[in-house]
């Protein structure tokens, strides 16, 4: 026997028991983001290496160890892409958006790929949904985007997302920073983990994030961005506060919150969640009112990015039933089996979902199906019915079988209204 060919490490298979949970949290999210004016963006898997490299920069972790990247026939270096802001502000730049629109919200939902230890809400291929909005550089869009990402969670029934948010200052006042920083970060150089001491020199605002215990209680003094704003960050995180204080969206500034690159300034959140352990972040997103420039143009923007396994990690699924087909349509002789299919047909036609037995199996088996699908109308066609022009009517709920003319009931069906909304 050949042998078994089995997915990559890291790329699952969605099974349908749990497709359409993502399925069902994408519906919900891009109705809540179209509310607020976002419009869906398909953005390609694949781009130029360099786009990641310059657009979410070589001193990160996705980009140093991160990203999937090959050389394609013609020996250019292509990656797949780990995240979509690089992509969404180039498509911004390369499509002209910026004379036609005042702000450009877009949303986008699709695979991201990284290469990181597969674990428990941590994938090679996982999902994410983003928004950007891309033109503004008032707080009030912060603000916004903050606001909507709080009742995003209102809207899937989520309790207890906590949202932090921080400022990481900008091109005037970050470098000030950075010198104490770096100051601080020299003093306690010995106790912190080999990665950070390498990150000291290329990137030293993400040792701020690192995990690492040790890294933790070194950095218990450390110096933090939001005591070395300059006017203009202090009054635009001021703004951004006092517009969320009055929409009432619950947050905690938390200093620790950063995103590691240059071009990311001032506005910087996150929704966390405690029940998902150690990788506990749902969602994050920021200002990166320099990524254009790195890229070629210039827009100031913030977005964020949720993933969307995680979500499903912590919402309750218990009172979101998955949809049972609406009938099954039994055929109770050989000779009922095609109008049986034909009925299924007119059925579907309304709106309503429909099994039809395509086994030739008895009847018993047809019910037992039926039940097992969770179906609670079965529809039984078969010679008598046939020549009468009824159909028999069984309810497993309501346990009653009655057999009634065909086109009364198609009639009833039809004066009911269409068949349930369908997703
Ligand atoms: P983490 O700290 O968990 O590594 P990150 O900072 O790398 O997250 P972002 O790049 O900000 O994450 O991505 C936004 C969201 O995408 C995360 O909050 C998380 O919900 C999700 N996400 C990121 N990486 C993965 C992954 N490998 N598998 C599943 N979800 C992920
Ligand atoms: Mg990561």
């Amino acid at each position: 026997m050949t042998k078994g060919i089995r997915a990559i490490r890291g790329f699952r298979d969605i099974p349908p028991e749990e497709a359409w949970k993502l399925s069902y949290i994408e519906d919900r999210t891009q109705e809540h983001f179209q509310r607020y004016g976002y419009r869906e963006i398909r953005l390609p898997m694949v781009e130029f290496t360099e786009l990641f490299a310059r657009g979410i920069g070589e001193a990160t972790d996705i980009v140093e160890k991160e990203m999937y990247t090959f050389l394609d026939r013609n020996g250019q270096s292509l990656s797949l892409r780990p995240e979509g802001t690089a992509s969404a502000v180039r498509a911004y730049i390369e499509g002209g958006w910026k004379s036609q629109h005042g702000i450009t919200k877009v949303y986008y939902s699709g695979p991201m790929f990284r290469y990181e230890r597969p674990q428990k809400g941590r994938y090679r291929q996982f999902y994410q949904l983003g928004l950007e909005a891309i033109g503004g550089a008032g707080p009030l869009v912060d603000a916004e985007v903050i606001d909507l990402l709080h009742r995003l969670f209102l809207v899937v029934e989520v309790q207890d997302v906590r949202i932090l948010v921080n400022s990481l200052g900008c091109g005037k006042c970050r470098p000030d920073f950075r010198v104490r920083l770096l100051e601080y970060l020299t003093g306690v150089a010995r106790e912190l983990c080999s990665n950070c001491r390498r990150r000291m020199e290329s990137n030293p605002l993400r040792v701020l994030d690192c995990k690492v215990p040790g890294c933790r209680s070194a950095l218990e003094k450390v110096p933090v961005m939001l005591d070395y704003l300059c006017a203009e960050c202090e009054d635009h995180f001021s703004a951004v506060r006092e517009a969320l204080d009055g929409l009432e969206v619950p947050y905690n500034v938390d200093p620790r919150i950063v995103r590691g690159l240059d071009y990311y300034n001032r506005t910087a959140f996150e929704a966390v969640c405690d029940r998902l352990g150690s990788q506990n972040a749902v969602a994050a997103g920021g200002r990166y009112d320099g990524l254009a420039k790195e890229i070629g143009g210039d827009a100031p923007g913030i977005g964020f990015a949720m993933g969307l396994e995680r979500l499903g990690l912590i919402m309750n699924w218990d009172d979101v039933v998955p949809e049972n087909p609406d009938y099954y349509v039994a055929a109770a002789t050989s000779s009922a089996r095609i109008p049986a299919l034909e009925l299924g047909d007119r059925l579907r036609a309304l709106g309503f979902s429909v099994e039809v037995d395509l086994e030739d199996r008895s009847l018993k088996a047809q019910l037992r199906s039926a039940n097992r699908m969770g179906i609670d109308s079965v529809l039984i066609l078969g010679d008598d019915e046939l020549s009468g022009g009824t159909v028999t009517l069984k309810d497993f709920v309501e346990k009653i079988q009655r057999e009634v003319p065909l086109e009364e009931f198609m009639k009833e069906v039809m004066a009911a209204g269409t068949g349930p909304e369908r997703r």
